[in-house]
């Protein structure tokens, strides 16, 4: 039996923030917001969030106050509301691409852009979460300016959270792609691969692909271990998820059952795939191999079956 709890949050959850799905369309609402000087902003410069200590290693999110976006929003990017802080603050994302060099855009010890994904386990907790949101919603907004349908501009409303088209008046909203990604366990032993995407040479991780039109997640698991290492799969229990905008993705984790163990690996795919035990996952090093990185959820379904799995 494969269901083991969460055993914590994943990282990229935790927003701090109140959605307020429900009050997007109300134009009242969302004018006053804007005008509001206490409202907060979060600019995103291509595909960067703003951030200030991470030379120190203590970074932390930076937020506009509408006063200090001025030259931010005079970029004419898209904005999109984030939602409302427990004190009722509204926070915004705007992205500023347009500009070539964005600090200039900003007042002295604002902080500088920095991928999110090369310090979001050092950030305070929610922020990882609602500056991924920015980004991930941002990208959608600078990607989809035109209808998929007729082809004509597409003009934003519900506060930024929605496309409509002028044309033909499809509605658009942001896509959220899903990724189903998988430890699979032969009874003491589990199934790492070492992909050819990874930057490091030591580094095996869970299996991991995207869901494709009509396929179920349970499916998706089964196609996914079998295209890259030919290990079938039985049972499919579900885990945690994790929010991955990088650029448009959920990370939907599993536990599943080896069938087989013979191994095949895709070479398109994998560089090697392995089964590991117990004592080599909790010794890494010494079976000259490295895990993934602690923040990520296969490092979470990893750690969890050693922890939870009946030993
Ligand atoms: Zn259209």
């Amino acid at each position: 039996m494969l269901s083991i709890p969460a055993s914590r949050p994943n990282a990229y959850t935790g927003s701090p923030l109140d959605r307020v799905s429900d009050r997007r369309d109300d134009a009242d609402f969302v004018a006053a917001a804007l005008a509001d000087p206490a409202s907060l902003i979060a600019p995103v410069w291509r595909a960067k969030s703003l951030l200030r200590g991470v030379e120190s290693g203590a970074p932390e999110a930076v937020l506009l106050t509408r006063e200090a976006a001025e030259a931010v929003l005079m970029t004419g990017g898209p904005w999109a509301l984030l939602g409302l802080r427990n004190d009722g603050t509204a926070v915004f994302t705007v992205d500023c691409s347009a500009a070539e060099d964005p600090l200039p855009l900003l007042p002295e010890g604002y902080g500088s852009f920095h991928d999110l994904r090369a310090v979001a386990g050092l950030l305070p907790p929610g922020e990882a979460s609602m500056l991924a949101h920015a980004r991930g919603l941002m990208h959608w907004r600078t990607r989809h300016r035109f209808c998929g349908v007729c082809g004509q501009p597409c003009e934003p409303r519900s506060a930024g959270n929605a496309m409509s088209c002028t044309g033909c008046g499809a509605q658009h909203f942001p896509r959220t792609d899903p990724a189903v990604i998988m430890l699979v366990v032969d009874e003491d032993r589990v199934l790492l691969g070492h992909s050819t995407r990874f930057p490091n040479s030591t580094m095996y991780s869970t299996l991991a692909g995207f869901v494709e039109p009509g396929e179920s997640l349970e499916e998706a698991v089964r196609r996914e271990v079998h295209e890259e290492t030919g290990v079938r799969v039985g049972e499919v229990f579900y885990h945690s998820s994790q929010p991955w905008p990088f650029p448009a993705s959920i990370m939907l984790g599993f536990h599943a059952e080896a069938l087989s163990q013979e191994i095949t690996i895709d070479p398109a795919e994998l560089r090697d795939a392995r089964w590991f035990t117990r004592d080599e996952i909790r010794n890494p090093e010494s079976a000259g191999f490295s895990l993934p990185r602690v923040d990520s959820i296969a490092r979470r379904l990893i750690e969890d079956w050693l922890q939870g799995a009946p030993a």
